[in-house]
């Protein structure tokens, strides 16, 4: 049995009922077999594979917290401190009733390496509860965010593990983790990213995944001859991402048509309105059907259908295993040229290699929607050096980040001869910097 084979086994057989995260392991180790093939001998003496799997620290603790009738309420809390090689550990704090620790340890092992792939000195963590803030009262939000920070200060610190927001952790909930983590520790320090303007957060986070999504994608273009302007894009979702990635292709010259939520999508021939799609979702937190009103040469149709418009560039930013092998098929036959995932884990994997197979241009959401944690370790630097950088400064660092991260990712594939495959090329990319940074630390 090769090595990487007996290392997926013995994760399989020892974190038993975590198939997020043996899907994870399993999607990195495959790409990595010619890295490890060619140092077999060292990592095995180093137990490198083995290293890299396990979290080197996992925490999970009791969140109770009392509700507006009086009631305790009690859910768990997680934060996984999976690799700190190259910094501090850095991921975000996902709330969401599916949250478990296998999903927690899925996002941390992935984010190791989306981390590396930024260049920035940033180690892999990530965190959460399975509480949902849908639905609560702010007063209780307050209540859970008070709880679990006064256990996860404990464990967190502007040099050791920096966490963010995720789903369902947005600017009202790091406020609230925030003022916890002062009171307690009676430090002001830069210990969360995703923080308001006006005590510490950086200009360009709200915007970073989207715009980063976008300067990656212009990039791969430039490098193959091509250009986005006059291009038509379809993008899913219509959130954070999504929002800041139709605004950046269009201020780019693409004409992005489409973009959905969990119920409906929109077609808008003459480009979306992006001004109409902050007003729907950011201010008045409607459904997509409005958007109409706003367009009226639009169309709305209920359920899914972004991927059967004839586009040059798909971008999924909406959610996980949203673009299938159907859209995959549905969007060759149309003559797509680029798919660039914005959200985690959109495509699934036979969609992936369909895609690949077919000779589209193929970034993965590990390299593509990496502009968003970047920005954060930004962040992290303006906090240490107690400075503002101004919206140009912040952002001119990213599209810098973004340029570096596709080369750097190019140049792996071509080095162990997938040329064009960015997927082997994140993978190995964002391995190798880790696996050095690990090797020369010694057996820790
Ligand atoms: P938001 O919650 O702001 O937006 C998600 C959007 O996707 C919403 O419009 C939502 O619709 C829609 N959506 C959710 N599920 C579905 C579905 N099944 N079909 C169609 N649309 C759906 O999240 P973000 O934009 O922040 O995140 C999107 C993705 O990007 C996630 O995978 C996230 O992990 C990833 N990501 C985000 C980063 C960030 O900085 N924000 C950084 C890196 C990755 P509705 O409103 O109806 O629920």
């Amino acid at each position: 049995m090769s090595y990487v084979d007996e290392v997926i086994a013995r994760v399989v057989k020892e974190n038993p009922s975590e198939p997020e995260f043996h899907q994870a392991v399993k999607e990195v180790l495959e790409s990595l077999r010619p890295v490890v093939d060619a140092n077999e001998e060292a990592f095995r003496r180093d137990a490198l594979l083995e290293r890299i799997v396990n979290p080197e620290r996992q925490i999970k603790f009791r969140v109770p917290w009392v509700d507006d009738k009086g009631q305790v309420q009690v859910n768990t809390g997680y934060r996984v401190q999976f690799n700190s090689a190259i910094g501090p550990y850095k991921g975000g704090l996902r709330l969401h009733p599916s949250v478990n620790l296998g999903i927690i340890k899925f996002l941390g092992f992935e984010q190791i390496f989306k981390n590396s792939l930024t260049g920035l000195p940033i180690g892999g963590g990530k965190g959460g509860s399975d509480f949902d803030p849908k639905g609560k009262s702010d007063r209780e939000v307050m209540a859970f965010c008070q709880s679990f920070m006064t256990e996860l200060c404990k464990y967190i610190g502007a040099d050791t593990d920096v966490p963010a927001g995720d789903i369902g952790t947005g600017a009202r909930e790091i406020g609230y983790m925030f003022g916890q983590y002062k009171r307690i520790k009676g430090v002001f320090e830069g210990v969360l990213t995703g923080k308001g303007l006006s005590y510490g957060g950086s200009l360009v986070r709200t915007e970073a995944t989207g715009y980063g999504l976008i300067y990656i994608v212009e990039e791969l273009f430039k490098c193959h001859g091509l250009s986005l302007k006059g291009k038509t894009a379809a993008v899913s979702g219509a959130g954070n991402v999504a929002i800041y990635a139709i605004q950046k292709a269009q201020q780019l010259g693409a004409k992005v048509v489409t973009c959905s939520d969990s119920t409906g999508w929109v077609y808008d021939p003459d480009g979306i309105d992006v001004a109409a799609l902050k007003e729907i979702k950011e201010v008045k937190r409607q459904r997509l059907t409005e958007y109409k009103k706003y367009r009226p040469n639009s169309e709305y149709h209920e359920g899914r259908g972004v991927w059967t418009i004839k586009t040059d560039i798909a971008l999924p930013c909406a959610t996980q295993n949203e673009l299938n092998i159907d859209d995959a098929k549905a969007l060759v036959k149309n003559g797509v040229i680029a798919v660039a995932e914005g959200a985690n884990m959109p495509t699934t994997l036979d969609a992936t290699e369909y895609l690949q197979k077919n000779g589209v241009l193929f970034l993965p959401g590990k390299a593509a929607n990496a502009g968003g944690v970047a920005t954060s370790a930004l962040e992290m630097s303006q906090n240490s050096e107690r400075l503002h950088w101004s919206f140009e400064e912040v952002d001119a660092k990213l599209k810098g980040i973004m340029v570096a991260l596709y080369h750097n990712i190019d140049d792996a594939a071509k080095k162990y001869g997938f040329d064009g495959n960015y997927v082997v090329g994140a993978n190995i990319a964002g391995f190798e910097k880790v696996v050095n940074a690990m090797t020369l630390q010694g057996i820790v």
